[in-house]
């Protein structure tokens, strides 16, 4: 069967006598696209938070290729290759496309950095940023200013970002957030065309059904804290437990689990999301 990427075991986490998440498991098979679903409150936030060792779970485990991640600083996790993006735009918008790509490898120039292999002159760090910037489809954007962009290629941006530190696991938040439907549709190739090149495990974390049911090869489903399903898109497609999950939350998502995507707001306010 492979070996296993990620794997959570029993992930609880608590706030103030909210169980955010109760006794949450999956795995992450290298190679694939995971993504969790679920309607609002469903805690997907906070098991993002916890994958990113920002929130600390009461109980659990969270292994990456065997190491604990729950315990370990947020920093300490670029070092071992977990890379994130966070849901709202976090870019230097006066700084050009190559500068901003050029922080996603501060952990790699660092010479206190653990993974001193990847430790190569500027010049080699500046072509492998633009080899990544043209990969994602920005290689005519290298020194515009990233505040400049188009909503759709700030978040390619912020992707790119996080592929130049060399991850070996990329966790995406909510990538199709405000997008329309024609951005949601390029983002999915996108991410399909890194699992396909890449060859790193992809967990998404994702409000569009769409999105997900298209390119996911796997689907953990939340509900209140819960793991309701885990399967292929197929699979939870037509879970009863699923389809009650989403028709009774009166979530505006769920019921329009078109492949293309439902159209959303393009320039969304800034949620409190992470
Ligand atoms: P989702 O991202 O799926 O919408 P969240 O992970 O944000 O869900 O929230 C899951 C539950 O935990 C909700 O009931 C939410 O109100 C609660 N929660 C999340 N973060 C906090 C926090 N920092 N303090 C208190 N309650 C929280
Ligand atoms: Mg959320």
């Amino acid at each position: 069967m492979g070996e296993t990427a990620l794997v959570v075991d029993g992930v609880t986490v608590q706030f103030s006598g909210v169980t955010a998440l109760d006794d949450v498991s999956f795995e992450v098979r290298p190679g694939h696209i995971h993504a969790v679903i679920g309607p609002n409150g469903a805690g997907k936030s906070t098991l993002f938070n916890v994958l990113s060792a920002v929130y600390r779970p009461v109980s659990g485990s969270v292994r990456f290729h065997g190491t604990e991640l729950t315990r370990l600083r947020p920093h300490r996790l670029a070092a071992l290759g977990v890379a994130r993006t966070f849901q709202n735009i976090a870019l230097l918008p006066g700084a050009s496309v190559t500068e901003n790509l050029l922080l996603g490898r501060h952990d790699l120039l660092r010479p206190s950095g653990l993974r001193r292999n990847t430790r190569a002159p500027a010049a080699a760090h500046r072509e492998r940023v633009r080899e990544i910037a043209r990969f994602i489809g920005l290689g005519d954007l290298h020194d515009v200013p990233a505040g400049e962009l188009s909503y759709g290629d700030q978040k390619r941006v912020e992707i790119a970002r996080a592929l130049c530190m060399e991850p070996r696991l990329l966790l995406l938040d909510e990538p199709a957030a405000g997008m329309n439907a024609h951005e949601t549709a390029a983002m999915a190739r996108l991410i399909r065309d890194i699992r396909d090149s890449l060859d790193i495990p992809i967990l998404l974390v994702e409000h569009d059904m769409g999105l997900v049911m298209g390119i996911a090869d796997r689907v953990t489903v939340l509900d209140f804290g819960k793991r309701i399903a885990d399967g292929t898109p197929r699979e939870v497609q037509r879970d009863p437990e699923v389809l009650r999950a989403y028709l009774g939350s009166g979530d505006d998502t769920a019921a329009h689990p078109s492949p293309a995507g439902p159209p959303g707001p393009h320039h969304p306010a800034p949620s409190p999301e992470n």
